[in-house]
């Protein structure tokens, strides 16, 4: 990490009783709690005083077991506490996201915070409005960069144990368990340091990606028998779900994740889609390989963004015209090329 802008993060962290928030991006994924909890337990251990963790939404309960959950204070529950801390705080760090928006409802709060604003983040064109930036689209996901920033700043023998789980479990989540966004060496001998430390990654793993409730199951069975739509001429599959669908499953944050990796998974699919119906808006991921970027249509299509070839966004039409429109400009964009 670039030496000038950890001596900087070294100056505003110098006052140990200073309040300092850990905010996470809306509907936080694995990385964003894991990256959160990690530093939040390296902050305690090098005797912060007052830290507190925030996330807009909650989460999956497959990430309720890392060290330190229950500190979590969910805006969507308590939006008073979380608006008076984001104001009452002289330093934030912000994680796993580059822009204000992502965080839903907290956004109007960090624009309105006086704090110093640090980012740490690993998604490509960072926007405006923070202090000090760590972005590096290279890191494999923000746990490592979190790894990175604790070992500049202090020491990597603050990463004890409880941390180095969380940590790990944010490079698992956001590598898709090392199949993606991990050539990099430098993630491995991190990777390495996390295990040094006594992390089971097999149990870590049994934790995040085997604890379904029969439902979730049946819901994954569902989409897959049911509901995958596939497109061979535009070498693209979807699946979408209806609040009807959803209901049937009796569905619970976090029963999609991982679904849209399945209509990736056939050969010669290049693009894969999953459109769920939530209460004002319909919730877009986007998943792709090689050089189509998701990220862009996203971004210009979606109201959203992301990696090249993994990203999210929403839409405000409804279920069946917002998948009109995306086969619709899949078709465009093959007639052009
Ligand atoms: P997922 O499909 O798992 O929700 O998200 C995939 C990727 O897209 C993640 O890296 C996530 O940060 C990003 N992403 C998801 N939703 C949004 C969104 O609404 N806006 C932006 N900018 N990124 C998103
Ligand atoms: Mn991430």
């Amino acid at each position: 990490m670039n030496k000038t802008q950890i001596h900087k993060a070294a100056e505003y962290l110098e006052d140990k009783n200073q309040l300092i928030c850990i905010v996470m991006h809306a509907y936080p994924d694995g990385d964003a709690v894991g990256s959160a909890l990690g530093l939040y337990d390296c902050l305690k251990r090098a005797g912060y005083a007052d830290v507190q963790v925030i996330a807009p939404n909650p989460y999956a309960s497959f990430l309720h077991w890392m060290p330190h959950n229950e500190k979590v204070i969910v805006a969507e529950l308590n939006k008073k506490v979380a608006d008076e801390l984001i104001q009452k705080a002289s330093l934030l760090f912000c994680l796993d996201f580059n822009g204000f928006s992502r965080t839903d409802l907290l956004e109007a709060s960090l624009r309105l915070s006086k704090a110093v604003k640090i980012m740490i983040d690993h998604h490509p064109q960072p926007e405006g409005g923070f202090d000090l930036v760590f972005s590096d689209t290279n890191a494999s996901s923000t746990a490592e960069m979190i790894y990175e920033f604790i070992a500049s700043v202090w020491d990597e023998r603050l990463v004890h144990l409880d941390a180095a789980k969380c940590l790990y479990a944010g490079i698992v989540t956001d590598t898709g368990s090392f199949s993606y966004g991990c050539n990099n060496p430098r993630t491995y001998e991190i990777v390495g340091r996390l295990i040094a430390t006594g992390v089971d990654g097999a149990y870590i793993h049994r934790l995040i990606y085997s604890t379904y409730s029969a439902d979730r199951m049946r819901l994954l069975g569902f989409c897959l028998s049911e509901k995958l739509v596939v497109l061979p001429g535009l070498r693209a599959a979807y699946i979408s779900l209806s609040k009807k669908d959803l209901k049937r499953f009796n569905y619970q944050e976090g029963d999609t994740e991982g679904v849209v990796n399945y209509a990736l998974a056939i050969k010669e699919i290049e693009l894969a889609a999953l459109f769920t119906e939530k209460k004002d808006h319909i919730k877009v991921s986007f998943r792709s390989v090689g050089d189509i970027d998701v990220n862009e249509l996203a971004r210009v299509h979606f109201n959203g963004g992301g990696h090249k070839n993994a990203s999210g966004g929403k839409s405000f039409s409804s279920l069946d015209d917002t998948v009109r429109y995306f086969v619709a400009l899949l078709e465009q964009k093959r007639s052009l090329s």
